[in-house]
């Protein structure tokens, strides 16, 4: 069960199917990262990127968000292509690799087993998003990447989930100003199967460009 203080620790414990697992995964690699990730990027982003969880070769080996594996080489790729980025992929985190603008941050932030977290998860975890909500500011974007990024954001922000559906492309203008986009995910499943193509990618990030004027 979470408690009420909700700075994120890497040392958090709060599920307890996710700490087994992440021991698990710390003997099978023992130089793996395996612990919870922190967030990626500027502390006060204008466009807050929301993904799912680490994968277990990416994120959760590298210790950085989206680093490592496939799900992160279109979105590193589109982040620099629009300007919020250095370099065109992220490979580790001594890479160089710095965010303008921009920060990443996922729903849950442990490697959950088969990548899929079960609620309880992803409702512990929901206070650290909050936390993150708060450094975004009142003309910024938060990109949610799949529907589990996407419900994770709107309780964080206190909304109602039946007034805010997740749909691919969608803006939503939030009250106070701030503007959430849907995008399905970028991971190998869905760029494989062309669910997500780059095209329907760079789309979503025209659409975050011109939200932001730049
Ligand atoms: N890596 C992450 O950090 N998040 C995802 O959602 C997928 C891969």
């Amino acid at each position: 069960m979470a408690n009420n203080i909700s700075k994120f620790s890497q040392n958090c414990t709060d599920c307890s199917r996710l700490g087994k697992h992440l021991k698990e995964v710390r003997k099978k690699y023992p130089k793996y990262y395996a612990k919870p990730i922190s967030s990626f990027g500027s502390t006060h982003p204008k466009l807050l990127v929301v993904g799912l969880a680490p994968g277990l070769h990416g994120a959760n080996a590298t210790g950085r968000p989206f680093t490592g594996d496939h799900a992160g080489i279109l979105l590193y790729q589109m982040l620099y292509k629009h300007g919020y980025s250095n370099q065109i992929s992220s490979t580790g985190i001594n890479d160089g690799l710095k965010l303008k603008s921009c920060r990443i941050t996922n729903a849950v932030r442990c490697l959950p087993p088969e990548n899929k977290p079960i609620g309880e998860e992803v409702n512990n975890c929901n206070r650290y998003l909050a936390d993150e909500l708060k450094t975004v500011n009142k003309k910024a974007v938060i990109l949610c990447l799949g529907q589990i990024a996407h419900r994770s954001t709107i309780k964080a922000l206190s909304l109602n989930q039946s007034e805010y559906f997740f749909k691919h492309g969608k803006s939503h203008k939030l009250n106070d100003g701030r503007i959430v986009i849907d995008s399905y995910h970028c991971s190998r499943y869905n760029t494989q199967t062309k669910r997500l193509t780059e095209a329907m990618f760079n789309n979503v990030f025209l659409k975050i460009n011109k939200q932001l004027e730049i």
